[in-house]
C-alpha cells in the first residue's frame, strides 16, 4: 500500500491504473478509522481493482471550532488498518494541498442539503459537497462508496455527481453498528461509560418508530414519543427526529406511500450522534 500526500503524486499513481485498464473505486473519510470505514473498504475492494482511501479532516464542513480541534487523529493506526483491509492507496492531503492560497470556490447542492443537519450545521454540506467533488475530480475513481450512516450526506453526493456531470457510479454501504445496535462513529470515543450506555437508545428509539410508521399508526405522535424517550434517557437535546422520503428527503407527516427513512440526530454530553434506517412495509 503506498501513502501519498500531494494531488501531483495521487494523479501519477490514478493515472498509470487507468492507463493498465484497472478500475478505481474510492473511499473518502476522516480518519480515526473503525469497522464502518473498513466495510466499505472491503466494499470498495470487491467492485474495482485498486482502491484509494482519502484521509482528510476538512476544516470547512465543521461548523464549531471545538468539534473540529476535537476530532481525533490516529494516522499510525489508520494506515495500519488499511493496509490490512487491502487498500492500495492512501492519499493524506494537507489543508494547504486542498485549499492553497486564494482558494474561492465552493459547491452547493440545494434541497436535499436544505434540511435535517443542513438545517441545524450552517455551511456543513457546502463544505462537504466542495470538498467531495475537488477530491472525486483528483482520484477520478470509476466508483465512489460512501456509508448509509450519514445517509443525507450520501444523497448530496449522489445529487451534485449527477448535476455537474461528474463521471463516478455513487454507492451507498450499510451502517456498522456496535453489538447493542449503536452506530460505529469516531465519536462515540468521546462518551462516557454512562452517555455510551444511553447512546443505545438512539438505535431503539428508531426501530420502534419504524414499526409504528409501518403498522399505520400516526407518524408525528411516533416521534414525539421518541423524543421523550431519547431525553429520558439522557440526551440533552433531540435535533430532529423525522420520517423523510428516502431520495429526496421531502418530510413524510401522515402517511409513507414510498420508501421513507427515520432520521436522528440528538445531543448526549458535548457529543453529537446522527443516525438513520429505512421503513419497511
Ligand atoms: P467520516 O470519516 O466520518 O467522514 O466517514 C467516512 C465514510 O465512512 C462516510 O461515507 C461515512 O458515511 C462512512 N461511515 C461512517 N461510519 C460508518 C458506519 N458505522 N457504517 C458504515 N459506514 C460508515
Amino acid at each position: 500500500m503506498e501513502i501519498v500526500r500531494t494531488v501531483k503524486d495521487l494523479r501519477a499513481k490514478t493515472r498509470q491504473w487507468r492507463n493498465e485498464n484497472q478500475s478505481i473505486s474510492f473511499v473518502p473519510t476522516m480518519g480515526a478509522l473503525h469497522k464502518g470505514h473498513i466495510s466499505l473498504v472491503h466494499n470498495a475492494k470487491s467492485i474495482a481493482d485498486k482502491v484509494v482511501v482519502s484521509i482528510f479532516i476538512n476544516p470547512t464542513q465543521f461548523n464549531e471550532k471545538n468539534d473540529f480541534s476535537c476530532y481525533p487523529k490516529e494516522e499510525k493506526k489508520d494506515i495500519e488498518m488499511l493496509e490490512k483491509a487491502g487498500a492500495n492507496l492512501v492519499f493524506i492531503p494537507t489543508a494547504d494541498e486542498m485549499y492553497p492560497k486564494g482558494f474561492s470556490s465552493s459547491v452547493t447542492v440545494s434541497g436535499v442539503s436544505d434540511c435535517l443537519c443542513g438545517g441545524s450545521r450552517a455551511g456543513h454540506f457546502e463544505g462537504v459537497a466542495t470538498v467531495v467533488t475537488k477530491l472525486l475530480l483528483q482520484v477520478l475513481p470509476d466508483v465512489a462508496v460512501f456509508g448509509e450512516k450519514d445517509y443525507q450526506q450520501l444523497q448530496v453526493i449522489k445529487r451534485l455527481v449527477q448535476d455537474l456531470d461528474v463521471p463516478v457510479k455513487i454507492v451507498g454501504s450499510p451502517t456498522m453498528r456496535e453489538k447493542d445496535g449503536l452506530a460505529m462513529s469516531s465519536r462515540n470515543a468521546r462518551l462516557n461509560e454512562k452517555q455510551r450506555h444511553a447512546a443505545t437508545n438512539i438505535y431503539a428509539v428508531l426501530n420502534s418508530i419504524a414499526i409504528d410508521a409501518s403498522n399505520g399508526l400516526d407518524i408525528e405522535k411516533a416521534c414525539e414519543h421518541g423524543k421523550k424517550a431519547l431525553i429520558d434517557s439522557g440526551f440533552s437535546y433531540v435535533d430532529y427526529l423525522e420520517i423523510r422520503d428516502a431520495e429526496t428527503l421531502e418530510i413524510r407527516k401522515k402517511t409513507i406511500d414510498k420508501q421513507a427513512r427515520i432520521f436522528c440526530a440528538a445531543q448526549i454530553g458535548s457529543v453529537r450522534l446522527i443516525d438513520n434506517i429505512a421503513v419497511s412495509f
